[in-house]
């Protein structure tokens, strides 16, 4: 039986290669770290997750929670990481984030059908069925191989990483515990600014130095991930209404709204690393050390690791991939993760899982599947792959990519709860028929 190539161990990568070795299909999975690194990555470990360690909203009311709900239902190896490897987050799935990844490198290189070869691909394999995802921050020389089969319709933008502080050396004296509008179970630490303190804050931030943006590459910012000095740059108030929103986090002693409030979240089980809130950032190491220790309770942060900022490349998949994620050229090939043009972690992990499916179902002379357009797996593949090509940008799931009901509900939540159960029975539907080899098309 064929064996599948899998190139990347991110979150993409290790979902595809988890898909096809449960399929009882041989994988062989490259990783390139940590022979060679990437600019974001810190670990050898497989599915490492650069910069926050949140997977977003959990509940299915919200569409990124449904995202995971089906990859449960799909017997996805990222989500049973997750799930073991929860810290508290409010209404968010947050995780612990060494624990995590551990978990996943061990549950792959300990499978059977695995076998890990830490090395760095150059071209595009010849052999099919081969998954490539190889990430934002694939390696240059793949970069090239992959400009060259895409036709060099090749796009890219910047994306940014938050800093991570030390929870010791926080100030708690200035800093409190709660969650926006008490959901949760007070999660977060609370950085309270008068509105002296977030003027001086905005001013030293605005005009910090940055880290220069090289000639050659055009800074595209994306909106899900922009720097914190960029969204400053807009407007005084512009912070406000962003990350330092003020609204439902009234101090617990003064039952005061601060002007605005920078929130810390905790970033591993044992509670010693936080995570800077929306502050991924390209200021200059220095800077950011000597602007973010103005925050109320930051004075003496130790950093345990400084903002950074990453070209990020995707590929123009309305161009270049069907909706089952195989190449519309070049039969066999499947691309996954962040390289198609999903945004996030959940995303890449969920077009991983589909590339996967479809390559184990080649490798077993099946037809790839394409999934239904009422799941959030369904709809994220078919926007990828049917935006116009022309601008196309990445994308989080959102309710949006589904179709509507068919009748008018006016409460969103309820909305948003009928369009969840109606994708879990269409996934339902889909995965009986996967498991009795009946899915044709
Ligand atoms: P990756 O997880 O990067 O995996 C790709 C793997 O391929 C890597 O392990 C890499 O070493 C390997 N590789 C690359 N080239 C080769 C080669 N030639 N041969 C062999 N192996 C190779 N998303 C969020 O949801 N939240 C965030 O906070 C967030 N922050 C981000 C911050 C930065 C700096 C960047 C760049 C992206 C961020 N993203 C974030 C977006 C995205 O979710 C992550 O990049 C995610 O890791 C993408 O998953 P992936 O599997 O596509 O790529």
């Amino acid at each position: 039986m064929a064996k599948v190539t899998v190139i990347g161990a991110g979150l993409a990568g290790s979902e595809a290669a988890w898909q096809i070795a449960e399929r009882g299909i041989e994988v062989d999975l490259y990783e390139m770290r940590p022979v060679h690194s990437t600019p974001a990555h810190h670990s050898d470990l497989f599915a490492e997750l650069v910069c926050s360690n949140s997977l977003r909203a959990a509940n299915v009311e919200n569409a990124v929670g449904l995202l995971k709900e089906e990859m449960r239902q799909l017997n996805s190896l990222i989500l049973k990481a997750a799930d073991l490897n929860r810290v508290p987050a409010g209404g968010a799935l947050a995780v612990d984030r060494e624990g995590f990844s551990r978990y996943i490198t061990q549950m792959l290189t300990a499978h059977p059908r695995v076998t890990v070869h830490h090395a760095e691909v150059a071209a595009i394999p010849e052999e099919v069925p081969a998954v490539i995802a190889s990430g934002p921050l694939t390696s240059p020389v793949l970069s090239e191989a992959i400009a060259e089969l895409a036709g060099h319709d090749y796009l890219y933008f910047y994306d940014a990483a938050a800093p991570i502080v030390v929870g010791e050396s926080l100030n708690m004296d200035k800093i409190y515990r709660a969650s926006r509008y008490g959901k949760g179970d007070e999660d977060y630490l609370n950085c309270p600014m008068t509105k002296e303190e977030y003027e001086l804050f905005w001013h030293e931030l605005v005009n910090a130095e940055r880290t220069a943006v090289k000639n050659f590459e055009k800074a595209i910012f994306f909106e899900g991930c922009m720097p914190v000095e960029e969204m400053a740059s807009r407007g005084i108030d512009t912070l406000r209404f962003g990350p330092l929103k003020p609204v439902g986090l009234k101090h617990p002693v003064t039952g005061e709204t601060p002007h605005a409030v920078i929130q810390l979240r905790q970033d591993n089980f044992a509670a010693t690393l936080y995570n800077i809130v929306g502050f991924q950032t390209h200021l200059k190491w220095p800077e950011q050390k000597r602007v973010f220790q103005l925050i109320p309770g930051l004075k003496k942060a130790e950093f345990a690791r400084y903002g950074v900022m990453h070209r990020n490349t995707y590929i123009n998949s309305p161009r270049i991939l069907q909706s089952t994620l195989e190449t519309k050229t070049r039969s066999g090939l499947f691309f996954a993760g962040q390289i198609t043009g999903v945004e996030g972690y959940v995303e890449s992990a969920a077009s991983g899982l589909v590339a996967g499916i479809n390559a184990a179902r080649l490798a077993m002379q099946q037809h790839p599947v394409e999934f239904p357009a009422d799941t959030a797996h369904g709809a994220l593949c078919r926007y990828i792959t049917q935006a116009s090509p022309d601008g196309f940008q990445p994308m989080n799931i959102n309710f949006g990519l589904l179709p509507p009901l068919e009748y008018r509900v006016k409460d969103k939540k309820q909305k948003n709860g009928l369009i969840a159960e109606r994708a879990l029975s269409s996934l339902k539907k889909l995965i009986e028929k996967l498991d009795n080899g009946i899915a044709q098309n």
